[in-house]
């Protein structure tokens, strides 16, 4: 059983991996026995992190990439494969959370909060998986969010975009799955509620969470350091040899009610 979700052997690539929940998930794959390779577009924040990585005993690997630019991903994607000679894994991590009332919103940050948020995640399978589908082998983790599923009604802060962009990632999660279920990949994702990063700290910091959470979260609280592992080791592991195109939310219960 505990073999089950061992990743020793295993490559994982994780995209967004200089900061958040990034880190942690190129962490939670090393502590299995993973080889990691991380991307990011900040080099020297990336460079820490690969020391973090091999200090749990694997080999880590870091490269420069911009997921806005798919000829960076064509490029990191080559390297990644050229460096370790496969990836078995692929955690569609980097993300932004800009975000604006629905009138207000510029064409640029519309652009940007999608095109991250969903197009790369896209652009980021598509070469990974021309990588697994020749190895006959792949676990794609893609990162949606709770507002993949549901956004809140008094929208204490506004998620148009975000919103859109994640729940369009729920169901490229269902498409790219059942495309390749045949050729040896499964493509899974994880739909976080709210855990403390660079990207939330403004909100979880502002007083006004706490009320939000007291009303849309059964738990009422935001998620801790460690509590995505689980999810991301199964999606990662042969423990999900017949599981696809699945969308699990981890997230205290709030899209339950
Ligand atoms: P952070 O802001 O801490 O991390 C975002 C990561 O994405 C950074 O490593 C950043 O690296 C990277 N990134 C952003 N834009 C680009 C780009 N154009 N090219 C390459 N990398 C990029 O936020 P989180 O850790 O919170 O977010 C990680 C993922 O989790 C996102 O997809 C987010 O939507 C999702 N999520 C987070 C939740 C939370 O509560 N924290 C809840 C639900 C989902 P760099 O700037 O160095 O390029």
């Amino acid at each position: 059983m505990k073999d089950l979700f061992s990743l020793k052997g295993k490559v994982a690539l994780v995209t967004g991996a200089s900061s958040g929940l990034g880190v942690q998930f190129a962490k939670a794959l090393a502590r299995q026995g993973a080889d990691v390779a991380i991307c990011a577009r900040r080099v020297e924040k990336l460079e820490q992190v690969k020391k973090e990585v091999e200090a749990l005993g694997v080999k880590c690997y870091a490269h420069k990439c911009d997921v806005l630019n798919t000829e960076e991903i064509r490029e990191t994607v080559k390297a990644v494969e050229s460096y370790f000679g496969k990836i078995d894994i692929l955690v569609n991590n980097a993300g932004v959370g800009d975000t604006a009332p629905a009138e207000d919103m510029t064409d640029e940050m519309w652009r940007k909060v999608v095109g991250t948020n969903l197009d790369a995640v896209y652009y980021c399978a598509r070469e990974v998986g021309k990588v697994m589908i020749k190895n006959g082998y792949g676990k794609i983790v893609n990162i949606g969010s709770l507002h993949s599923e549901v956004v809140m009604s008094d929208a204490c802060w506004p998620v148009a975009a975000y919103a859109a962009a994640k729940g369009g990632v729920k169901m490229l999660t269902k498409a790219l799955a059942s495309e390749w279920a045949k050729k040896g990949i499964t493509v899974n994702a994880i739909g976080p509620a709210y855990f403390d990063s660079e990207m939330t700290n403004a909100i979880l910091g502002s007083g006004a969470f706490d009320a939000v959470a007291a009303a849309y979260c059964p738990m009422g609280r935001p998620g801790k350091e460690g509590e995505l592992d689980g999810a991301l080791i199964y999606f990662a592991s042969d423990a999900s040899s017949y599981t696809t195109g699945q969308l699990l939310c981890v997230d205290g219960g709030w899209t339950t009610i």
